[in-house]
């Protein structure tokens, strides 16, 4: 059996319905209200004789908190929806704020209403009930949520930007192998990385040189006890710019954990420092060296309190004060030398007007050694300038003022020396300016020291060697060349004298030319002598000469005389006679031409001659004096030279009976001429003992000799090659040799070919 309920007990459900009811007529506009229940007056803050019988917006008017509010318009729609649809219709979350009894306060709160139309039997709406749920907390909730939620987000988008703009480099690392599960750009800089290099790789595969160097140990240590660790200035091999360079870094990493607290990675934060280390560095590296440069020149340094008069030194200050350790200041001022003292404190005392402190004294120490100190220091003030410190150091200059002292003596004594020789000393700069002449230079020529300096010094040679003297010497400047050249000189007195001016070319530690320095040597004596000399070889050779001529004459009658009576054993010692005669002529000769050489009294009588000619029949003269060697003529056309017949031919025949007189042991002379670019060159060639390269040049001067023990095996005068070079040169020909010792000689000249 069913149980029925009566009308009775639906008023007493509806009455204690937890659900707040309204029945609503559908009497539009005003839709009358035609019950209520007690949940509905509770939620409302109503009462029943309130809103019975009176139409719904009568009852509640417009929002009263929010005039702008839609709520009636809402209201009207949903009720029209639930009429003619014929079905709920829900209005949700919607503010309607209820009044607070015995105040003119309302009271926040939000709706969800449904709208249920009730059907009678032919289906059309009798009325409906309005069902208002108060939803004020779970909308609130719901706000709140959504704020939350966008909060976050917010947050989240901030945080995110704050890690990719961050100045500091930030990066997650994930699981054992540190994939890079996030890195922002300053840190992909610092690796010199794209972002693309390094997200999802494992850090160390792509940072390799940062591989086996510690950091894995440290970021295991960090995920595998969630110790965070901090490194300051710690040094990263890098790769930058294909260059390996190492970078340093701040940096921490702390545990990167999950919601349930697990560690799955590391969060690293890292700044590069390379720079500032780098600077620290240098600082420190200045500071070294500055500490190493004062040590190294063996600086003592001192910090003098001028208000308590108190004094910090250092170990050097103290040791060159002779103490082994610093003592305090009272007992440095002990060891000053007593003569110094005032000096000292006469520096002391101007030291706070001028600024600095400067002054020179001895120090005495106890083995009684006197040491010279230099003492210089910079005062230091206070905002009312007064002096306040000096800061200083303290040099021992002992070795120095003994190098110094030493030096000035020795300048002295070169001064002395270059005073007293007997000898012009000069120096020139590298642009041939005199920048320095001796006393002595002085002394001979009477003109005061800077009178010579610059071009100066020409003015003392006499006119005539000026132009030679100053040409020779720009010329060996400009090559470099030893300088020798004879000059004279005018002296004080008038007396002219021969000096001969040697130089030599000066270079700096660098290599670098600088000038010249040299000597001038008086040689008057010596030309006297020399011009003694050549007069008497002059006198006597031509005293010589007239008995010769007539010795030799009287053999060859003595001879033709003999060799007619028969007496040839006789003539035949004449005949002997006769050729050591001719030597002695011809040595006679020798002699007599040198000396007309040398007064510049050698004659020349010029013609034009065919020369193959004439050399051939001096050759043929010459063959009968070469017993032992064959004379091979080796001869290509030529034509005429211009030239003094005999004296050319007086060449050829010394270089012809030379190779003869030097080639004992040989054979063969071969004399070669041929003609080479207008010039007609006649080389004399044999195969005996040869020059020595060192002697090579010598050959063609004055007395040159063979030396040594061959002097006696090839006798004659050193004479023959000078006069044979005087002659080619002044035939305006060339002469020379090539020689080695031992297998022979070639002595050539060369003379212009005759051109109409
Ligand atoms: P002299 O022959 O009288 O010594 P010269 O002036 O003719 O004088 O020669 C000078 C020096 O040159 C010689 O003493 C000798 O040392 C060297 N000399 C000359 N000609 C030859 C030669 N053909 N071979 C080797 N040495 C030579």
């Amino acid at each position: 059996m069913v149980a029925q309920i009566s009308g009775e007990e639906y008023k007493n459900i509806f009455n204690c319905s937890p659900a707040a009811i309204l029945v609503i007529n559908t009497d539009a506009p005003i839709y009358t209200i035609l019950d209520v229940n007690d949940a509905y007056l509770n939620a409302t803050n109503t009462n029943r004789d309130e809103l019975v019988g009176r139409g719904v917006f009568a009852a509640f008017p417009a929002n009263p908190t929010d005039e702008e509010s839609k709520n009636i318009e809402r209201t009207i729609f949903s009720f029209e929806q639930a009429i003619t649809a014929k079905k709920p219709h829900t209005m949700s979350n919607y503010r309607y704020d209820i009044p607070v009894r015995g105040t003119s306060e309302f009271e926040e709160r939000y709706w969800t209403t449904t709208n249920n139309p009730i059907l009678d039997e032919n289906g059309n709406v009798k009325y409906f009930i309005h069902s208002p749920a108060n939803v004020t907390e779970l909308y609130k909730l719901g706000e709140r949520e959504k704020a939350g939620i966008e909060a976050l987000k917010a947050q989240r988008q901030q945080l995110h930007s704050i890690f990719m703009q961050a100045p500091v480099g930030i990066a997650i690392f994930r699981g054992p192998d540190y994939i890079v599960d996030l890195i922002n750009p300053p840190l992909c800089e610092i690796y010199a990385k794209t972002v693309e290099e390094m997200l999802g790789k494992p850090v160390f595969e792509v940072l390799i040189h940062a591989k086996g160097i510690g950091f894995e140990e440290i970021l295991d240590n960090v995920r595998l006890t969630g110790t965070p660790f901090k490194g300051e200035g710690y040094p990263a091999p890098i790769v930058r710019n294909g260059k390996l360079e190492t970078v340093f870094f701040n940096f921490v990493y702390e545990p990167f954990r999950e919601i349930d607290g697990t560690i799955s990675g590391v969060i690293a934060v890292a700044i590069e420092v390379t720079e500032q280390v780098n600077a620290k560095k240098q600082i420190e590296e200045a500071e070294e060296r500055a500490r190493l440069a004062i040590d190294a020149v063996g600086l003592g340094i001192f910090d003098l309190d001028l208000t308590t008069g108190q004094m910090i030194t250092s170990k050097t200050f103290a040791n060159i004060f002779g103490f082994e350790n610093p003592v305090p200041r009272t007992e440095y001022v002990k060891v000053f030398h007593p003569d110094d003292l005032e000096l000292r404190a006469k520096a002391h005392a101007g030291a706070g007007d001028a600024g600095h402190l400067f002054y020179e004294a001895r120090v005495i120490w106890p083995d009684k050694t006197i040491h010279w100190v230099r003492i210089e220091g910079k005062v230091y003030y206070d905002e009312a300038s007064k002096p306040l410190r000096i800061l200083g150091t303290l040099l021992d200059f002992t070795e120095q003022k003994k190098i110094k002292e030493a030096l000035a003596e020795n300048e002295e004594l070169l001064r002395n020396i270059t005073t007293a020789a007997p000898t012009g000393l000069w120096m020139s700069n590298e642009q041939a300016a005199i920048t320095y002449v001796n006393q002595t230079w002085v002394d001979w020529t009477g003109r005061a020291y800077a009178e010579h300096l610059g071009e100066g010094w020409l003015n003392s040679i006499v006119p005539e060697d000026q132009e030679k003297a100053s040409n020779a010497f720009i010329n060996d400047l400009t090559n470099r060349d030893l300088y020798e050249v004879e000059f004279r000189i005018k002296y004080s007195d008038g007396t002219t004298h021969w000096c001969v001016a040697n130089g030599s070319p000066q270079y700096n530690a660098d290599g670098i030319f600088t000038g010249y320095i040299g000597a001038c040597v008086d040689i008057t004596e010596q030309k006297h002598l020399q011009q003694q000399k050549d007069d008497f070889i002059g006198i006597a050779s031509h005293e010589l000469k007239t008995p010769v001529t007539s010795i030799k004459a009287y053999t060859q009658v003595l001879e033709r005389m003999l060799k007619k009576k028969g007496e040839t054993k006789e003539a035949d010692m004449i005949g002997r006679m006769d050729v050591q005669i001719n030597r002695l002529s011809s040595l006679i000769g020798d002699l007599l031409d040198v000396t007309k050489i040398n007064s510049g009294r050698l004659q020349f009588n010029d013609v034009a001659f065919d020369f193959n000619k004439h050399v051939k029949e001096l050759i043929e003269d010459l063959k009968p004096t070469a017993e032992k060697h064959t004379l091979v003529e080796n001869f290509s056309p030529t034509g005429l030279v211009y030239g003094d017949k005999e004296r050319i031919g007086q060449v050829i025949t010394n270089l012809v009976t030379n190779a003869i007189k030097y080639s004992p042991k040989a054979d063969k002379i071969i004399i070669n001429i041929s003609l080479e670019n207008n010039e007609v060159m006649l080389c004399v060639q044999d195969f005996g003992i040869g020059i020595d390269g060192a002697n090579l040049h010598k050959v063609f001067e004055q007395f040159y000799r063979v030396s040594g023990d061959m002097q006696h095996t090839f006798p004659g005068l050193g004479l023959g090659l000078y006069i044979s070079s005087e002659i080619i040169k002044r035939e305006g020909g060339r002469i020379w040799v090539n020689s080695i010792v031992g297998e022979g000689s070639t002595f050539c000249f060369a003379l212009p070919l005759w051109n109409k």
